[in-house]
């Protein structure tokens, strides 16, 4: 069977499929035809930085990569093979890095390289072409699941830890008391964060001297107004924003009584509520700047940031409207989709998923089920995320201990909290495993 690219998620994928008996070519259209982000003509580039993030299971990226060890991933032994100083992080030499996942593929006899361009969906097979899927693919990819499916840009505003937020400042209220979802919470659907004139002002000079991310050339995104940057909303004029996403009509403070000078609203991210987006705060602050002036809003002082803004170029499918919980078209469960463009965010999630598609695939093959891990582990709370979410708000995601299902007792010292949520994770994760991902028969049936 086939996979299209040849990237972090693709090269697990087939390693994945390679392992457990299966021919696998994997189509990769570098160097023949180009992207914006990827030089070299090796598998599994890193676009960017250099690390994986860190090894500690008290972080959500150290936790993911723990529960993968278990799974068995040919990205992270690449990556050991290649580690360079990096305190606690992950970090490789990403040629080295590269160069391996490259030997390790190109040596197995059950994996073929075919350099070209794929323009249409395999079946069986994966679809791992990442957040610079070529033009044709994608409009195929259109094509097959409806124009609204796949996104192009990414405009992310952050999402901060509920407990985090102040509850002595912010209120909870839907503007004009207007909720349209049936059994929504009864005080609104918003958490609201007032500002005083003065709060207002000064946040508006922090934005507007804020040092911005200035990305690489293709970064160069032609905004539209529904993914204007905040701060560059902000250089239109001092009130644009308290007259644009910081409007405080139909909004009382119960504190005040009265209408506050702005407000920041934040709307659930999670069905358990334990997520909040900041809405219209997309950003292309440095993430030091966005900690620096994001918590001058009033209620956020101590904010724990789950996932910072951005805005890229970055090709993305809405999981939760058009594909399967294993991430596959809903009408064809042997063409699966891996990667970033299945709408996680980084080096380690979009690798992960191209191992359980990999593994799944299999499964199919043998006639078996696809199976997706327990939101009580990193990975399978990002596959909870991926089939649950808002589809009107779709985002893409990166783990984060707010996906993950809540402990049955409340813990209040973090550390503890993580510490328990990790070792439930790893438990988990190892009985999964041991239920679902043992090697498939070594003759494969296809
Ligand atoms: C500019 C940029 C910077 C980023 N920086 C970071 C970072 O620092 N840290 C981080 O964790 N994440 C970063 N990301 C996200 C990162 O791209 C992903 O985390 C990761 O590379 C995605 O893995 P993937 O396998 O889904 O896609 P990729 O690794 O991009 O692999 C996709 C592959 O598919 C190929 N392809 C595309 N279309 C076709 C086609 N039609 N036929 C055949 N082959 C095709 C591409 O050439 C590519 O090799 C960045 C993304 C971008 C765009």
């Amino acid at each position: 069977m086939s996979i299209v690219g040849g990237g972090l998620a693709g090269s697990e994928a087939a390693w994945q499929l390679a392992e457990r008996g299966h021919q696998v070519v994997v189509h990769e259209m570098r160097p023949g035809r180009g992207t914006p982000a990827h030089k070299p003509d090796r598998l599994a580039e890193l676009v960017c930085s250099n690390t994986f993030k860190s090894t500690e299971t008290s972080n959500a990226h150290g936790l993911l990569k723990a529960e993968m060890r278990l799974l068995g991933s040919l990205i992270l032994e690449a990556a050991d093979q290649a580690r360079v100083p990096g305190g606690s992080a992950l970090t490789v030499d990403r040629d080295v890095f590269s160069q391996a996942v490259h030997d390790r593929l190109t040596a197995h006899p059950r994996v073929t390289i075919v350099r070209d361009e794929a323009t249409a969906l395999p079946s069986p097979g994966i679809v791992a072409t990442g957040p610079l899927t070529s033009d044709a693919l994608a409009e195929a990819i259109r094509g097959r699941l409806g124009v609204e499916s796949l996104a192009f840009y990414d405009a992310i505003a952050p999402i901060v830890a509920r407990e985090s937020i102040d509850d002595a400042i912010v209120f909870r209220a839907s503007r004009y008391d207007k909720e349209t979802m049936d059994g929504a919470d009864a005080g609104g659907a918003y958490l609201n964060c007032p500002f005083s004139r003065d709060e207002y002002e000064a946040f508006i000079d922090a934005l507007l001297s804020a040092d911005l991310h200035h990305g690489h050339e293709f970064d160069a995104v032609p905004y539209f107004e529904g993914c204007m940057p905040i701060e560059v909303m902000a250089q239109r004029g001092r009130d644009t924003l308290r007259f644009g996403p910081m409007k405080p009509v139909g909004l009382t403070d119960p504190r005040t009584g009265r209408r506050p000078w702005a407000v920041a609203q934040l709307r659930m991210e999670d069905r358990a509520g334990q997520m909040w987006n900041l809405v219209g705060f997309q950003t292309r602050l440095r993430i030091p700047e966005q900690k620096r002036v994001f918590t001058m809003i009033p209620g956020l002082a101590n904010a724990e940031f789950l996932r910072f803004g951005t805005i890229h170029r970055n090709s993305y499918l809405n999981a939760p409207a058009s594909l399967s919980p294993h991430l596959s078209l809903r009408d064809d469960p042997m063409v699966l989709f891996a990667g970033q463009l299945t709408g996680v965010e980084g080096y380690t999630e979009s690798t992960a998923t191209g191992l359980v598609a990999g593994a799944n695939l299999s499964r199919m093959l043998h006639g078996l089920a696809p199976v997706v891990p327990p939101p009580t582990t990193m990975l399978g709370a990002l596959y909870r995320y991926l089939r649950e979410a808002d589809p009107r708000h779709f985002q893409p995601m990166n783990a984060n201990f707010g996906l993950v299902e809540p402990l049955p007792v409340e813990i209040r010292d973090k550390a503890k909290k993580r510490a328990a949520i990790a070792e439930r994770a790893l438990a988990d994760m190892a009985q999964w495993r041991d239920a679902f991902m043992a090697a498939a028969p070594a003759a494969a049936p296809r």
